[in-house]
């Protein structure tokens, strides 16, 4: 039966050790519970950190093994320095701070960090590709593992990948400064949906892949290497029906009540927080002081309950802040406070889920004002809670939750003042005014509640893994077999195309020249006496005579337009009249001088406009524009090729595949061939190649090639095998 495969960097358990024995309790956090509801079904497992069992006895790990076991959990061991390099280092000190905008607090060399971090990621990768078989889905989830999909995706080419970010996805700008952004994005981009908790997130990712490793947009969906993969908002949400009978629990109402008459005061404001730098805590408290001095008439009527969850207490950052947090209490407890009076009531702990909720129920306004937070389950909650449809939700624009809880009062987190008048409009919101806008709140929170959210999640991981291409080419018999019979051959002929093939690619073409170990090679291969050697080139003939003519070997440019037979002299395939090419040399004229960073390459019979420099967004509106202008311009006998970053107008009916057919000519059959490209254009060799040719694509994407190699590297070792 298929599966699920839940991944997170913490099982839903940890690991408790006490002598021999083991004790499994729930691991804390939204995460934990927004999935339990998938795993309970029955039909999954959930690979993740248990826990330190550093320290465990034989008989220990046994138990907890077997505990785990039971619960359908699979434990992935790190090591104490795994953890405080790849958790506490990368994860919660580079990625936590950078993803919320919070630049100053980024730890400033993290090298080491960053290589556990990428080794523990191989270590899911392959945890999850020995547990995998055939029809599982696998879900990864979070900034702890942005690796893995890529990683699983290159051991598992066809399996459903779905991953999910649970923090906020910062703007390209922002996410740049990581000097690894284009290996993490990669890694992300491995999953076939990516999902987040609100259109903007997304809409982050899908542009920053257009930046920074050269993803295509279009809609909703990525091209990535020939793949698609589909970037999408899904708010997570919480078990409404839970918390709303939690909160109607006789002995919840009753603490409530008692707590709100103990506090003696005519409000309740209530902020619940981990004490994270992310919360917004200390421009909160200002905000609560702020309120008190321009509204004096508030002063002893009104009292602040935080409660403060401690958290990552490890890491130094966290301490400094926590610091910070007691002082402005003190201070501003000692400059308002009275002896009938303490305006701030400051709990640093955690409390239970009937002291949670009965702390939600006796709040008349709720103060939610991060500065960044992913979603924020306590704004929710608040407002499951509040079955009494009263209460009034203060919540910070910059928090994900902000996307759909529109009826809160919204405020700027950063704006001490306007805050302070919001919490102030709140303690005096009208009865009626508090009903209307907690009736719409509750009904927006029980909609989109957690199980909505995992079921959409996983239902368009199964639409975008059907919509996936299948990568048509994979080798199904070893190269090295085929490579064999070329090398045993008495003739052959190579057909090579050479960017992206023989050389890679260069910002300029002027750059891409050949080194001096190519040409010897080239030169060796073709003074074999039964080998030919032929380039099949989109390069104009005269680059090819300036860098290959001295050689032994074939050379074939444009496109096929021109050919010259090893030691022959050039020839053109057909009449060019230069004259049919001033259409597009105008239009690509205009369109080189508006964008920056691109240029006309002059060939013979072709005319080639460049973009591999330009800005991915500008290069994608002017490419556009300028093949809707070809198409609508050009002479019949010239035809339009969307190549790699560059649009070219040549002569139609001259492509590859043409110049396969008269390099080989009839007698094709005598020897064995190889022929070996990168790009569209090599497709058409591909498909011109004669029965029992090995036809080989160089690097991702879908291909008619019957194998694949990476890169040039791979392409030049082969060669020399040939020698
Ligand atoms: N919470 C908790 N213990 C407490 C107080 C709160 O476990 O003493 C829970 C709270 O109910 C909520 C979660 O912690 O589900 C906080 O989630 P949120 O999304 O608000 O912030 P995060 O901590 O994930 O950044």
């Amino acid at each position: 039966m298929a599966r699920d495969l839940i991944v997170s960097n913490r099982l839903p358990v940890t690991v408790d050790l006490d002598g021999d024995d083991v004790e499994l309790r729930p691991s804390s956090g939204g995460l934990a519970s927004a999935l339990a509801g998938v795993h309970a079904r029955g039909e999954s497992l959930w690979l993740g950190w248990p826990g330190d069992l550093g320290r465990a006895s034989a008989a220990a790990r046994a138990h907890a093994a077997d505990a785990l076991h039971t619960r359908r959990l699979v434990p992935i061991e790190l090591s104490a320095s795994e953890v405080s390099r790849y958790y506490d280092g990368l994860a919660n000190g580079v990625l936590w701070p950078l993803f919320h905008y919070l630049t100053d607090v980024v730890r400033r060399d993290p090298g080491r960090d960053w290589a556990v971090y990428r080794e523990v990621n191989e270590r899911f990768a392959a945890q999850i590709a020995a547990t995998w078989r055939p029809g599982d889905r696998i879900w990864i989830h979070d900034y702890h593992l942005m690796l893995v999909p890529g990683l699983v995706r290159r051991r598992l080419p066809g399996a459903a990948i779905g991953f999910f970010l649970h923090i906020p996805f910062p703007a390209a700008e922002v996410f740049r400064i990581l000097p690894w952004r284009e290996e993490l994005l990669r890694g992300v981009l491995g999953a076939d949906l990516v999902g987040l908790h609100t259109a903007d997130y997304a809409h982050q990712v899908r542009y920053a892949a257009t930046q920074l490793v050269g993803a295509e947009e279009l809609g909703d969906e990525l091209t990535y290497e020939d793949r698609r993969v589909r970037v999408g908002a899904y708010p997570i949400g919480i078990d409404a029906h839970h918390h709303a009978s939690q909160a109607d629990a006789p002995e919840v109402i009753g603490q409530a009540s008692e707590w709100k008459a103990s506090a003696r005061v005519e409000r309740v404001v209530l902020g619940v927080d981990r004490l994270d730098y992310t919360k917004g805590l200390p421009r909160r408290l200002l905000s609560f002081e702020r309120l008190l001095e321009r509204w004096p008439a508030w002063r002893e009527r009104v009292q602040l309950v935080q409660l403060a969850v401690p958290t990552r207490e490890r890491s130094a950052e966290y301490d400094t802040f926590r610091r910070d947090v007691n002082e402005l209490v003190g201070r501003i407890n000692g400059r308002f406070g009275t002896p009938v009076w303490t305006p701030i009531q400051f709990m640093y702990r955690s409390v239970s889920a009937t002291e949670l909720a009965a702390l939600y129920r006796a709040a008349d306004v709720m103060l939610v004002t991060p500065l960044r937070d992913g979603m924020n389950l306590v704004a929710k909650e608040y407002c499951a809670s509040r079955t009494d449809e009263h209460g009034v939700l203060v919540l910070s624009e910059l928090a994900g939750a902000a996307a759909e809880l529109r009826e809160a009062l919204l405020v700027n987190p950063y704006d001490v003042d306007g805050t302070a008048g919001a919490i102030r409009r709140a303690l005096e919101m009208s009865a009626p005014e508090q009903q209307a806008r907690m009736t719409a709140l509750r009904g927006t929170v029980f909609r989109n509640d957690v199980r909505a959210w995992a079921g959409r999640f996983l239902d368009d991981l199964d639409a975008a893994h059907a919509a996936a291409p299948v990568i048509a080419s994979g080798a199904s018999t070893p190269l090295d077999a085929a490579l064999a019979v070329l090398r045993a051959a008495p003739r052959r002929a190579l057909l090579l195309d050479y960017d992206g093939t023989l050389v890679s690619f260069a910002s300029m073409p002027e750059l891409a020249f050949p080194d001096e170990e190519l040409r010897a090679l080239l030169r060796a291969l073709g003074t074999a006496g039964h080998t030919e050697v032929h380039l099949v080139s989109g390069r104009s003939r005269a680059s090819l005579d300036a860098w290959f003519g001295d050689l032994p070997i074939g050379l074939c440019a444009e496109h096929g337009y021109w050919l010259r037979p090893p030691g022959g002299v050039w020839e053109a395939v057909a009449d060019a009249s230069p004259d049919s090419l001033a259409v597009a040399q105008v239009a690509m004229t205009r369109a080189s001088a508006r964008t920056p960073g691109s240029f006309i390459e002059t060939k013979g019979s072709s005319l080639a406009w460049h973009y591999r420099m330009v800005e991915p967004r500008l290069a994608a509106r002017r490419a556009a524009e300028l093949r809707q202008q070809l198409s609508a311009s050009l002479p019949p006998s010239l035809a339009l090729l969307d190549g790699a970053k560059v649009i070219e107008v040549r002569m139609r009916g001259v492509d590859k595949g043409g110049a396969v057919r008269r390099i080989l000519g009839e007698g094709a059959a005598d020897r064995a061939v190889l022929i070996a490209g990168d790009d569209r254009t090599d497709e058409d060799m591909f498909a011109a190649a004669p029965p029992g040719a090995i036809t080989l694509r160089v690097g991702a994407g879908a291909s008619g090639a019957a194998y694949r190699v990476d890169g040039p590297d791979d392409v030049r070792a082969l060669l020399r095998g040939l020698r």
